[in-house]
């Protein structure tokens, strides 16, 4: 229906990603997943990555394919076929990629940025909080400097793919002064940084990527 709006390579990703979903995706995946029966789609993430299809519009440097916005949201369309767990499983990198691939190191895109975009390594975003999710900015997670190194201490909750990330990104409040974005920042935590993640309860759609609670003292 919205052919007209496309230029000749969101036509060829949105026939790709549509081959994708048809052909590539197992529907006892799904069935599989609605069941509760998948901790995490790992082998769908990987798939993507190795096809090149997480994270299209990041610059090809870092595994990316340098397209517009409009082509991953022309890609992300498609994915939505397979349901909520699958896309936002697909949209993730891409979620977390963005802070990446503005904000991060060169040492940050080689060691996380790289590898998710192939598919290698799996991020979760930590923004919600059991107070709430849509009062970004009153965020009460803390994180505090001792020494040479961030204390982060706090919880998530409703976070998507918790259950099968190797990293997650944070956001915690570093200064109770200020108000707004500025008392924010935003942290890169792997797993096994004192993280604990914990099934708190199933929802009714969303299912099969077991999103946790997510509970930071570290
Ligand atoms: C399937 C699923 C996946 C998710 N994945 C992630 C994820 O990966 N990472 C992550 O960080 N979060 C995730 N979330 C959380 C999501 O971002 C939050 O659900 C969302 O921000 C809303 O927050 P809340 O559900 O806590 O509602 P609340 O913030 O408690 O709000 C409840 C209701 O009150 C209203 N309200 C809030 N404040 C006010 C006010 N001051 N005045 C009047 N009305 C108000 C809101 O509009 C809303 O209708 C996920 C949620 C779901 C359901």
């Amino acid at each position: 229906m919205y052919d007209v709006l496309m230029g000749g390579e969101e036509r060829a990703l949105r026939d790709e990603v549509r081959r994708f979903v048809k052909e590539e995706v197992p529907p006892e995946l799904i069935k599989e997943m609605d069941m509760g029966q998948v901790e995490y789609p790992r082998e769908f993430v990987k798939r993507l990555g190795e096809q090149g299809l997480l994270g299209v519009r990041f610059p090809k440097e870092f595994g990316g394919r340098g397209l517009p916005w409009t082509a991953e949201i022309w890609a992300l369309e498609e994915m939505g076929v397979l349901g909520t767990s699958l896309s936002c499983a697909f949209a993730m990198p891409s979620i977390v990629g963005e802070a990446l691939v503005r904000f991060g190191t060169p040492q940050q895109k080689e060691r996380y940025l790289k590898p998710m975009l192939a598919g290698e390594l799996v991020a979760a975003e930590a923004l919600t909080e059991p107070r709430g999710g849509s009062d970004f900015f009153g965020a009460t997670t803390t994180a505090r400097m001792e020494g040479n190194h961030y204390l982060l201490n706090g919880q998530k909750r409703f976070i998507v793919g918790a259950q099968g990330a190797d990293f997650f990104f944070v956001y915690a409040r570093t200064n109770p002064d200020a108000s707004g974005q500025r008392a924010l920042s935003a942290f890169i935590i792997e797993r096994g940084m004192g993280v604990e993640v914990k099934k708190v309860y199933g929802l009714m759609g969303t299912r099969g990527e077991e999103q946790g609670g997510l509970s930071s003292i570290m």
